[in-house]
């Protein structure tokens, strides 16, 4: 079989890739070894998290109304509706998926492919499935195989009981107690779906906060929180071994207070993912890997093969969803000869708990890594009526700003409807916005989005909503 383009990976990065240049006019061909279109994070990633962490939102409004006098009994909760209802969203988009690829004339190949050399990849079926051909020629690919979870050693189990956040997806049960190893995004919203559902929820994070790399004015009212939702936050803690025991795994843990074991009744590894590029026949070609296992790639996605690009997690950080689409659009529109590089100033990251965080372009704590010279301007939602209104007076709205040009450089947000909001920051960011663009703007009242614009106003000590004193610009 040929073709002009194949697309290896049928993930967000893939089938943006696979449908630009199928709409551009070049012929493609799409490998994946699921039977459906999606990647990680459609079939057991974003969507099916973001569903569940749906139901515990509101779940958790409801529980909220008591304080404004409306009280509901406990909740019944029947898992397998919860399961079926998940699933349904998932095949709703993975139908609509095959229909675009259809309608575009995209060639699917459900296969596990590895390359053989530059230019051909080797198809082996999947599930006794017969292919037509076993090795598909191309004359350019895009690799986008995406990422796989990280494993330990010490935390590798062969029991039903451990789980990574696949097993945690496919809502096993509702464990009595739940620890979970790794306060990051996995760790954290995963960790907010099962406290919701009633599992005693603890987490085991290795460094001094949850979510390293995020501002810590942003964690602080998520942390707050969560010492509240959750039975336990260990930082600074270490598991150094998991042990099958009847009915629980036995957990042992070195912290600050010295080693402990504990007992759960499941486990869930959110330790990181690694980027999948073992296994491919990428020593067959040109492509290579750095120490981390990253695909190396420049700004046009090009590998050090001329006939591969890839894109994607399997390429570099962040691992999300929107970067690995854009990355694609970036790489077909190079094979399409346009003049164009992968070089945003702003990808958004979005933590879908409870308070949510978000943020976008520069943070304070990569700008202190670079001893980069910034200012910042807050706005703390105690001051805005509609946080007051949905009593979430917690969040925090900052803008990072280049002191000797007022342009937005970088924004960070918690609260509730975060993700939402930073989209305003990255537009603001991307076309180098001046904070007195944001101030001119007028937001609409009352909502949280307003909150971009009196953090802009705080900068210059117009803000009528709080008292600060004017500095001068
Ligand atoms: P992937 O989505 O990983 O897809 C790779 C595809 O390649 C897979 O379908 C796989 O079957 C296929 N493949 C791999 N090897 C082969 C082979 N040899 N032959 C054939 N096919 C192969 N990101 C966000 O932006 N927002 C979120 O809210 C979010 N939530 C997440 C929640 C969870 C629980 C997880 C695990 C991840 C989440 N992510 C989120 C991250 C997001 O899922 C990834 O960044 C995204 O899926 C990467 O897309 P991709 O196209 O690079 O690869
Ligand atoms: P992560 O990198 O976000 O968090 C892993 C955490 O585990 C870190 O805090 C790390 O310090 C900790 N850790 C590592 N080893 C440990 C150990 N031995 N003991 C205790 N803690 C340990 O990784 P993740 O949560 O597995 O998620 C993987 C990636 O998937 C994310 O980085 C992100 O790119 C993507 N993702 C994104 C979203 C989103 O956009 N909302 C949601 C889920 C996943």
């Amino acid at each position: 079989m040929e073709t002009q383009v194949a697309v290896l990976g049928g993930g967000p990065g893939g089938y943006a890739a696979a449908f630009l240049a199928a709409d551009l006019g070049m012929q493609v061909t799409l490998v994946d070894m699921e039977p459906a279109l999606g990647g990680v994070c459609l079939l057991r990633g974003c969507i099916p998290s973001k569903a569940l962490l749906h139901v515990a939102k509101a779940m958790a409004e409801a529980r909220h109304l008591a304080d404004w006098g409306v009280a509901f009994t406990g909740p019944k909760i029947d898992l397998e509706a919860m399961r079926t209802r998940k699933n349904k969203v998932i095949a709703t988009l993975t139908g609509g998926l095959a229909q675009l690829s259809k309608k575009r004339n995209v060639r699917l190949i459900r296969a596990r492919a590895t390359f053989e050399d530059s230019q051909t990849l080797r198809l082996e079926p999947v599930d006794h499935q017969t292919l037509e051909d076993d090795r598909l020629r191309f004359g350019h690919c895009i690799l986008a195989t995406g990422s796989l979870p990280t494993k330990l050693k010490a935390l590798e189990l062969p029991s039903a009981r451990v789980m990574d956040s696949t097993g945690a997806l496919e809502l096993p049960d509702v464990p009595e107690t739940l620890l979970v190893i790794g306060g990051g995004y996995i760790g954290l919203e995963m960790g907010t779906v099962y406290a919701a559902l009633g599992s005693k929820v603890s987490v085991v994070e290795m460094t001094d906060g949850l979510l390293p790399g995020a501002d810590r004015d942003l964690v602080k009212p998520l942390q707050k929180k969560l010492e509240r939702d959750f039975a336990a936050l260990w930082l600074n803690t270490r598991v150094t071994a998991l042990a099958e025991k009847k009915n629980a795994i036995e957990v042992a843990m070195e912290g600050p207070d010295g080693a402990k074991t504990q007992r759960f009744s499941r486990v869930l590894v959110a330790v990181g993912r690694r980027p999948n590029t073992a296994d491919l026949g990428l020593e067959n070609t040109k492509v290579q890997v750095d120490s981390r296992g990253f695909v190396s790639v420049d700004r046009q996605q090009r590998t050090a093969d001329p006939h591969i690009l890839a894109i994607g997690d399997v390429a570099r950080e962040p691992m999300l969803a929107h970067k690995a689409a854009h990355e694609g659009k970036v790489a077909v529109e190079v094979l399409a000869g346009h003049d164009v590089a992968f070089e945003p100033r702003a990808i958004p990251a979005v933590v879908f708990t409870d308070p949510e965080i978000a943020w976008a372009g520069l943070t304070e704590t990569e700008a202190k890594k670079q001893d980069r010279k910034i200012e910042t301007a807050v706005f703390p939602w105690a001051a805005s009526g509609r946080a007051q209104a949905v009593g979430r007076p917690e969040g925090l709205t900052k803008w990072i700003v280049d002191p000797d040009t007022q342009r937005v450089l970088g924004c960070g947000i918690v609260g509730p409807g975060a993700g939402d909001l930073i989209g305003e920051a990255v537009v603001a960011i991307e076309m180098g916005a001046h904070l007195r663009d944001l101030t001119e703007s007028i937001h609409p009242h009352p909502t949280l989005c307003e909150t971009l614009g009196f953090a802009a106003e705080v900068y210059f000590g117009t803000a009528t909503d709080l008292y600060r004193p004017k500095r001068e610009k």
